[in-house]
């Protein structure tokens, strides 16, 4: 995807699994960095316990999700495909010949039907209905004093506990730092398309 069009959606930074005392399996292609390899290798972590060791993975990366489907939409325009964007998908059925989906501007026929809806599969596939929870995560970009010293280039994505982070993009203002943790569950609403939200 990244050739047809020409976008450069993974960035090879590395893979870094941080841990205290965690067990270093010497799997091929990964390299094990007990404490003072890690204080060598990435001074850009501060304060960390003397027992934190880490396993990078070189071949993990970032990538950049909104460009990622921009260039999937571009390629596939390309192809021929069609995209009905900002079209709330109401309902679904399926007969002998196929599936039918009803939207908020008419219906349309096909062969097959794949559902993507996220948080939302629970409203459109009657199967999931109140079985998926939906809660909210919150996730902070910060400015680092040296945005050099957390550029793509020198800084991997990590882990750490329930922690997460990337490094600095070129047109990013910072670095992505979240915690992977079940947020309060919410009462996931009809999807909210931009286009119904300005009405
Ligand atoms: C705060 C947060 C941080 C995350 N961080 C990471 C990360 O660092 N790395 C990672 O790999 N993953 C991360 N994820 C997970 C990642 O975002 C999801 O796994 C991914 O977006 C799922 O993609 P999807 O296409 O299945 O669903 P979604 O991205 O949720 O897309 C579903 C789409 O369907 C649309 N839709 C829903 N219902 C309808 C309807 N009735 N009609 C029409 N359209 C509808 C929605 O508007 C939406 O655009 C994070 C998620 C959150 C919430």
């Amino acid at each position: 995807m990244e050739k047809d069009s020409g976008q450069q959606v993974f960035h090879p930074c590395g893979y870094l699994l941080l841990g205290e005392n965690q067990k270093m399996d010497a799997k091929a292609g990964v390299e094990l960095l007990d404490g003072v390899a890690l204080e060598k290798r990435f001074p850009q972590f501060h304060a960390l316990s003397p027992r934190t060791n880490g396993v990078l993975d070189p071949a993990g990366g970032l990538l950049r999700p909104e460009l990622a489907i921009a260039s999937h939409c571009q390629v596939a325009l390309r192809y021929g495909a069609q995209i009905r964007a900002q079209e709330l998908v109401t309902a679904w059925e399926t007969d002998a010949d196929g599936t039918t989906v009803s939207t908020a501007h008419g219906q349309y026929r096909a062969k097959h039907l794949v559902i993507a809806a996220g948080a939302w599969n629970g409203k459109l596939i009657p199967q999931l209905r109140g079985k998926l929870s939906v809660t909210r995560l919150t996730l902070g970009w910060f400015t680092p004093e040296t945005p050099g010293s957390f550029s793509v280039e020198r800084f991997p994505i990590w882990e750490h506990g329930a922690f997460y982070g990337f490094p600095v993009l070129p047109d990013f203002p910072g670095c992505k730092l979240a915690k992977h943790w079940p947020g309060a569950p919410r009462r996931s609403r009809h999807a909210r398309l931009p286009a119904q939200r300005r009405r």
